[in-house]
């Protein structure tokens, strides 16, 4: 049967500073690998943002939402679905919400996780702890919230394997949704993550309750020859990610 192929984890660098590519190229390169769909996760105001702090908050999120909008106008000339989420924080990748629902949400880069989980689960929203056992220069603590997110990605394709097995590990134990991610910032990388499902989804929700009722497969791929790629020798994931 085929499978449908969704990345759920990817950055472009009208919003996120640390990516090394455009929304549009993006939608190209996850068009040419094969996938039905990805979820652009720029970075929120409490990350590795491009949005400017002195602008009003409605400002701030159309400028927020470009790289999603620009991957959405090309992957409709190039038939590759494309969903809107975010990384709060740099942890909580939250789908489901959509940019009104950020515009009625001044000062939502503020709030601590506790309020955070409270206030998207509230409206509906979806929470994955992206790379829960991320070590890096800036982690002093790590910290795990597994009775408060839906999910779990227990392959996060820039993370170590290491890393990936504790998730894998603790999400088993308590009994939590594992997810994949890409964490994609260049396009073309080493390892590459998908959620395969067996239908191709209309939009963010049909996607997130496929994932809810375990209709998924959480799914990694080594891309070989890739190590001459310049990009990607530049590319370091844990530039300025707070
Ligand atoms: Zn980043
Ligand atoms: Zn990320």
């Amino acid at each position: 049967m085929e499978k449908y192929k969704y990345e759920l984890h990817c950055h472009t660098s009208e919003g996120s500073r640390c990516a090394k590519i455009s929304a549009s190229q993006m939608a190209d390169f996850y068009k040419s690998a094969g996938y039905t769909g990805l979820v652009i996760t720029d970075h929120f105001f409490n990350g590795n943002t491009t949005v400017p702090k002195a602008l009003d908050w409605e400002e701030r999120v159309e400028l927020y939402c470009k790289g999603y909008e620009n991957a959405k106008r090309r992957g409709g000339e190039i038939g590759l679905d494309v969903f809107f989420g975010w990384e709060f924080g740099g942890d909580f990748v939250t789908i489901g919400l959509d940019k009104e629902w950020l515009k009625n949400h001044p000062d939502l880069d503020l709030l601590k996780p506790a309020e955070y989980f409270k206030t998207v689960h509230d409206a509906g929203g979806y929470i994955i702890h992206a790379h829960p056992f991320r070590e890096s220069p800036y982690t002093k603590v790590l910290r795990i919230f597994p009775r408060e997110v839906d999910a779990m990605e227990t392959v996060n394709a820039v993370n170590t394997d290491f890393e990936n097995q504790i998730s894998e590990y603790i999400a088993t134990r308590y009994n939590v949704t594992k997810v994949c991610g890409t964490d994609n910032h260049v396009g073309l990388t080493k390892r590459l993550a998908a959620i395969l499902l067996s239908t191709r989804v209309k939009d963010i929700n049909g996607l997130i309750g496929e994932i809810k009722n375990n209709r998924h497969e959480v799914k990694e791929y080594t891309v070989s020859g890739t190590d001459e790629n310049p990009e990607l020798k530049e590319y370091d994931p844990f530039y300025g990610v707070n």
